[in-house]
């Protein structure tokens, strides 16, 4: 972190020691306290003994599948989960995605990358970027800006007309920035229980929003698609 006041311990769950070596290795190099676990149960242990500010998840452990560790801590806590994972079916990241974890690294990766999905994960949930009062906010990430109070979106300056449902997507985007957010969490926060079976009118009203916010549409800005899985914005800053 640039802004070093705080040091945030890491919980970092994985059996094959050159991974978690290397890995413990790049955190604790940038200030991060690191705390390890190689199986399950050591894991479920220390993440209710030693209170950590995030956990980093391997699913592959020796005693147990990752899936269930999150679970069982997402039944009482909140806390940053970024899965790390040689998993790369879109499934299995949709899985992990609904319930609830944070990021999904793909093996191999890069250290730039892991520490800037910890670093982003960090600082969306000690920011308290995702409470209710943030809707009061200004969201911007590069010429696009979102004011939650007015509900006015612009681009370039320019103001975007959005539908009811089209700015309740946006916004919701821009409220996980940077988190790939599943075609199912989306239609649950916009239409609650009665969400259609299928993705199509979703994906009708992401064209439509493509074709207001993006100068390009194909090659776009703002947000993304995972495919197989979801969108995501890109990340911007909140004040
Ligand atoms: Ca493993």
């Amino acid at each position: 972190m640039s802004n070093a006041a705080t040091t945030y311990t890491v919980l970092l769950v994985e059996d094959e020691d050159s991974i978690g070596n290397f890995m413990a290795a790049i955190l604790s190099a940038n200030q991060y306290r690191v705390l390890t676990a190689k199986n399950g149960k050591q894991a479920l242990m220390m993440v209710t003994s030693a209170c950590p500010d995030l956990m980093i998840l391997d699913l592959g452990l020796p005693d147990m599948d990752g899936v269930e560790i999150i679970k069982a801590v997402r039944q009482w806590s909140t806390i940053p989960i970024v899965v790390v994972s040689a998993r790369t079916h879109e499934r299995d990241k949709v899985e992990a995605l609904d319930l609830g974890v944070d990021d999904y690294v793909t093996k191999p990766f890069g250290t730039a990358e892991l520490l800037a999905r910890v670093r982003l994960c960090i600082r969306r949930y000690y920011s308290g970027r995702t409470q209710a009062g943030m809707q009061e906010g200004i969201f911007i990430a590069g010429d696009l800006r979102i004011d939650y109070a007015r509900r006015e979106i612009t681009v370039e300056g320019e103001k975007v007309h959005l539908t009811q449902n089209e700015y309740k997507i946006v916004s919701l985007l821009s409220r996980y920035a940077g988190r790939v957010l599943t075609y199912e969490f989306i239609m649950k926060e916009l239409w609650g229980p009665n969400l259609p079976d299928n993705n199509q009118i979703l994906r009708v009203n992401m064209a439509n929003i493509r074709r207001k916010l993006e100068k390009n549409p194909a090659e776009p800005k703002y947000i993304f698609t995972e495919m197989g899985v979801g969108y995501f914005m890109v990340d911007g800053t909140e004040n």
